[in-house]
Order: structure tokens, then sequence, then C-alpha cells
């Protein structure tokens, strides 16, 4: 599912109305009722309602719910980006859209710009969308369940992960600055970097490993445990380092690119978990195991040190402690409650991440997707292969030509 940003050019005043209208009726119906939509709209019923919903409709912001016992619609993925983006641009947040440059399980990431020209990123959350397709016993429950939870559930990733990357930037780790969460979307700071996915060199493998496992251990130290600590999530930033002193190059037969240092950013926190979670040490041992597999098999790196541990991670966070941003975030609004409903909706609906891709990656044997239509109307049939190999410079220079004006 593409965020389609043409169709924000074409709506009235009194589609917009309707479509916020589907949006609050989804909260307490699984089928919105036509008469409800009206009232909700808070336009006199008739045909300009009619010609609204059937606006919505033919440009997939609303499907019709065929065989309910009404006539009705729902909301879709495609009217909640709408709704979104449209927030981010009346804030002045987001001005255009550029290229979608991430198709992940869980997420579509696009390159938005700032009024300025600075180059943005948007993630928009989608739980729930690959298991629809693939997971047939979780398709048959999530079908009995108020269809409104994946709207509910990708709002509240896109809360956490916010949340999350606010307090670790204000304590000074190294992540995008976060700029503004609407609904199921972030919109955050580009990184101009690579995933270190690709990168396919480094001359001091060890010094990067050290500085990845620091990391690991600091976020244990602030009371955090990255869940998703991988490839895919470790940004490289090449940072000139004039001091010729550059702990790790990408490219070590070239002499000059000794003079760069490898800075990794770290991204993509829906699964971050507090160090007193009951599966910490398995979470944290999943991080640790992720970049050691990960260096044996692409940079022929194995530490000689052991660990890190989770025991070691545990007794450093009782002697020096930072500050327990766990606890802070859960101050911020993302309380206990929605984080044990996000867990156990994202257990159920198989949503592990790209750790899970980066374990079949390993196998390097791929099953097939389930072929099976699902039930969802207005989701065309995007069986893209998992793109998060993500993005280059290059692409971000390329989308900037390509930038589209909202409305
Ligand atoms: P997912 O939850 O789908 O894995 P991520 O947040 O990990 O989503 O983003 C997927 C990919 O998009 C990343 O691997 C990276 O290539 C790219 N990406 C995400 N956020 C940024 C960013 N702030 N700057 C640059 N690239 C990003
Ligand atoms: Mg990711």
């Amino acid at each position: 599912m593409k965020l389609d940003a043409k169709a924000l050019r074409y709506l009235t005043s009194e589609d917009f109305r309707v479509l916020q209208g589907v949006e609050a009726g989804s909260r307490n119906h699984e089928v919105v009722p036509t008469p409800l939509i009206s009232q909700l709209s808070g336009l006199r019923g008739g045909s300009g309602v009619h010609r609204s919903i059937s606006n919505l409709a033919k440009t997939n912001l609303i499907a019709k719910v065929k065989n309910a016992k009404y006539d009705g619609y729902r909301l879709t993925y495609g009217g909640l980006d709408y709704l979104a983006l449209n927030a981010h641009q009346k804030q002045k947040v987001v001005y255009s859209v550029g290229n979608q440059i991430g198709v992940g399980k869980e997420s579509d990431i696009v390159v938005v710009a700032h009024s300025s020209g600075s180059q943005r990123i948007l993630k928009i959350h989608r739980l729930g969308r690959i298991s629809f397709r693939t997971v047939k016993t979780n398709r048959d429950y999530l079908r009995h369940r108020n269809s409104g939870s994946w709207m509910y559930m990708s709002r509240l990733a896109a809360m956490k992960e916010f949340a999350f990357m606010k307090a670790l930037r204000e304590n000074g780790f190294n992540v995008p600055e976060p700029i503004a969460q609407n609904r199921h979307t972030i919109v955050m700071e580009l990184i101009d970097a690579f995933p270190l996915r690709q990168i396919s060199k480094v001359p001091h493998p060890e010094a990067l490993y050290s500085e990845l496992m620091d990391i690991i251990l600091e976020f244990a130290r602030f009371g955090l445990i990255h869940g998703d600590f991988n490839e895919f999530n470790i940004l490289i930033k090449e940072i000139a380092d004039p001091s010729g002193k550059g702990k790790a190059s990408v490219n070590a037969d070239e002499e000059s690119d000794e003079n760069v240092r490898l800075e990794p950013v770290i991204i993509d926190f829906p699964q971050m978990v507090s160090i007193d979670h009951v599966n910490a040490e398995m979470y944290f041992d999943r991080d640790v195991n992720c970049i050691k597999r990960y260096f044996q098999r692409k940079f022929h790196f194995v530490s000689d040190a052991p660990g890190p541990f989770f025991a070691d991670a545990k007794k450093n966070f009782m002697k020096n402690p930072g500050k327990r941003l766990d606890v802070e975030v859960e101050a911020s609004g993302f309380s206990r409650k929605m984080a044990r409903e996000l867990e156990t909706y994202m257990k159920e609906v198989g949503a592990d991440g790209d750790a899970g891709a980066a374990r079949d990656d390993l196998d390097d044997e791929e099953e097939d997707d389930d072929e099976e239509g699902s039930e969802e109307e207005e989701e065309d049939d995007d069986d893209e292969e998992q793109e998060q190999a993500g993005q280059s410079s290059a692409d971000v220079d390329e989308s900037s030509n390509r930038l589209e004006t909202l409305q």
C-alpha cells in the first residue's frame, strides 16, 4: 500500500468533512452506517453527503463494506494517511511529499519536505498489514475483532516510537530528531546515510562492533532495550575526521577514507522494552546476538570478549543508572496499559520487526507469501518484497526533484 499523495488535491471541503466523519464513526463502529456518517460530518444529509461518499470511495479513502447487516463504510489506510498528512501540512510540518524509500513489514517510509526545502522522513505505521495476508490463523482471529484496531494499534506504535525517540534524543543518544506525530505517522529528521546492511566493507570492524555494543549497554543504563537492534536499524553516517584518527572507514583500500569516521545512528523503536520487562534478558541477548552474527557473517569478525551479558548490563544499570527513560516515556503519555495493548497486538499479528527479516535472510530461503486474497476490498495487492535495505544519499537527492506539492 503506497501513500497516494495525488488524491490529496482533489477533495472538496465537504469530502474532507465526510472523511473526518467516517474516522470519528470508526472509533465505535466497525462499519460506519451512512446516516451516522452524515450526522458526524456535520453536513445536512442529502445528495452532497452521498456525492462525497462516492468520491471518497472512488479514491479508496473509504471502503464500502459488503454483506454487512446495513449499508456502511469504513476508513482505509489511504483515508487515514490522508488525514494524517493533512494535519502535518496544516501544522506546517510537511509541505510536499517525495519518494517512498522503504516498504517494511510494518511501515512505509516516505521522503517529505518542509517549506524551507529541507527534507524529512515520514514514517507511516501499518500494523497488521502483512498478517492479514500471510498468517491465516491470525487473519481469522483478527477478522472477529474490531477492524478499527489496526488503526488504533498503528497509532499506538507511532506514539510509542515518537515518545522513545524524543526521550533518547534529549538524553544524548544518536537518533533522528523527532519532529511531529499525528495518528499513525511520525515525521523525523532525514539521516543522510546507509543502513549498516548496505555497507560492504569496514576496515576496523572491531571499533564499530564495540561502539554498537556500547550503545546496547548505554540503552540498558537508561532502563531500555531496543528489541530490534540489527543491520537494518543502524544507519551509518560518514563523518569527515580531519584528525585522521578515523576508527573505521567504508573503504579500506583508499587511504583518504581513513579520515572518515563512521557514526551509527539508531532508528526504529516500536519494539523497545523496559529493562524490567519479563522477557528483558531474551530481548537483550537477541539484540547482542544479532550484531555478533552479522559481524561474523559480513565482516568475518568475531570478538574475543564474550558477552555483553544481561547480568552485566543490569549490574551497570544498578550501580550507575542513567535517567529511567522507560519511566519517563510512561509519564509522557504512552502509558503502561498502551504498551501492553501494543505488545499483545504485535504478537498476535506476528509483527517481529526487522529481526524476523534478518533471521529469514540468514537462511537464504524465502517462503512464499500466502497468496490468498484478503478480505480487505480496498487494498491493492501490494506483494512487494520487503525493501528494508532502503536508502542511499543518491536516492535522497533524486527524490528532491520529484517532490509533489500537497493541494
Ligand atoms: P520498519 O519498522 O519498517 O523497519 P524503519 O524505521 O526501520 O521501519 O525504516 C525502514 C528503513 O527506512 C530503514 O532501514 C532506513 O533505510 C530508512 N529510514 C527510516 N528512517 C530513516 C531516517 N530518519 N533517515 C533515513 N532513512 C531512514
Ligand atoms: Mg527497521
